[in-house]
C-alpha cells in the first residue's frame, strides 16, 4: 500500500460495521483518512468498537437495515456530523438457514430477504439520494458472496439473497452512473467471522481449515483484511472507472470448485 492515505477527507458509512468484515473495513478506512459511521444493531459491540479506535473520526450509530427509516436517519446523522457522504459500504447481512428446500420454513426465507436484499436496497436508495442531492460522485459497495453467483455454497435462502444483491448492484450501476456514482459488489468466500462460525457451528480455526481444504489458492488463509482491502480499492479513487463489478475474493475457489463436496 502506498503511504498516501487513500480516503483522505472522505466520509463513509459501514453497515454491519461492528463485527467481522465490516469492523475490519472500518479500521482500514480510518487508517486511510476517512471519517466513518459504524452502523449496526449490536449497540454494545458497536459502541465499544468505536471507543477502541479512539478517534473523533469514528462514531457508532444504531441502524437496523430492515427499517428504511433507520437507514434514512443514519444517512442524515452522517451528513450532519461529517458534512458529506462519499462511500456507503452496505455490508450487513445474516447467514439464513441451512435447511433442505423440502422442509424450508418460508418465514425464515422472508427474514433473510428482508435483511440481505431489502436492507441493501434501502441503503442503496438513501446513499444515492444523499449523493445525488449533494452532487457527490460517490462509491456504493455491497457485500454479496460467492453464493451470489453459484449454488451449493450455502442455503436456499442465502444463495437467493446474494444473487439478489448482485442484481441490485447491476441495476443501481445502470441508473446511478448518470450521476457519477459507482456501484460495485464484493463476493467473499468463507471467512471466519461470527456469522460463519454460528451458521456452521464451528470454531474460527475450523472454518479456516475448511476454507483451506476447499480453496484453490494454497498457503494463504482468507481473512477479513483481504475483504477490507477489496472494499478500500472500490472506495478509493484508484477504482474511479470501475462500476458494476462483482469483485470476487475467493482465491479462485469459484472458478475451480463450483460446488462444495
Ligand atoms: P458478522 O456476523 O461478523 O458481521 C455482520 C454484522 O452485521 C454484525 O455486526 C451484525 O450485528 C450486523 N447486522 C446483522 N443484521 C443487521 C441488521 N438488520 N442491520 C444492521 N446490521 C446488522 O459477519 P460477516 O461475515 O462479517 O458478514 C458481513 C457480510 O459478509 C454479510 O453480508 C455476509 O453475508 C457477507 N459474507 C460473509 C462471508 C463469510 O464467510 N464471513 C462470506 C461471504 C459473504
Amino acid at each position: 500500500m502506498s503511504s498516501k492515505p487513500r480516503l483522505q477527507g472522505k466520509v463513509a458509512i459501514v453497515t454491519g460495521g461492528a463485527s467481522g468484515i465490516g469492523a475490519e473495513t472500518v479500521k482500514l478506512f480510518v487508517e486511510n483518512g476517512a471519517s466513518v459511521i459504524i452502523a449496526d444493531i449490536d449497540d454494545e459491540l458497536g459502541h465499544n468498537f468505536a471507543t477502541s479506535i479512539g478517534s473523533d473520526k469514528v462514531s457508532y450509530y444504531h441502524c437496523d437495515v430492515r427499517d428504511e427509516k433507520q437507514v434514512e436517519e443514519t444517512v442524515a446523522f452522517t451528513l450532519e456530523k461529517y458534512g458529506n457522504l462519499d462511500i456507503f459500504f452496505s455490508n450487513a447481512g445474516i447467514a439464513g438457514k441451512l435447511s433442505s428446500i423440502l422442509d424450508f420454513d418460508l418465514s425464515e426465507f422472508d427474514n433473510t430477504m428482508v435483511v440481505n436484499i431489502r436492507g441493501v436496497a434501502a441503503t442503496i436508495k438513501h446513499a444515492a439520494r444523499a449523493m445525488v442531492t449533494r452532487k457527490t460522485r460517490g462509491s456504493i459497495i455491497c457485500t454479496a458472496s460467492v453464493a451470489g453467483s453459484f449454488a451449493g455454497c450455502a442455503g436456499f435462502d442465502y444463495t437467493t439473497s446474494k444473487h439478489g444483491v448482485i442484481g441490485l448492484v447491476r441495476s443501481a450501476c445502470c441508473e446511478l452512473g448518470a450521476y457519477g456514482i459507482r456501484v460495485n459488489s464484493i463476493s467473499p468466500y468463507a471467512v471466519a467471522t461470527r456469522l460463519t462460525c454460528a451458521a456452521l457451528g464451528m470454531e474460527a480455526d475450523e472454518v479456516e481449515a475448511m476454507g483451506q481444504a476447499r480453496a484453490n489458492l494454497q498457503g494463504i488463509t482468507l481473512k477479513t483484511n483481504h475483504i477490507a482491502e477489496a472494499a478500500l480499492f472500490l472506495a478509493s479513487d484508484e477504482s474511479a472507472y470501475v462500476s458494476g463489478l462483482n469483485l470476487v475474493v475467493d482465491g479462485g475457489f469459484s472458478v475451480v470448485n463450483r460446488c462444495l463436496p
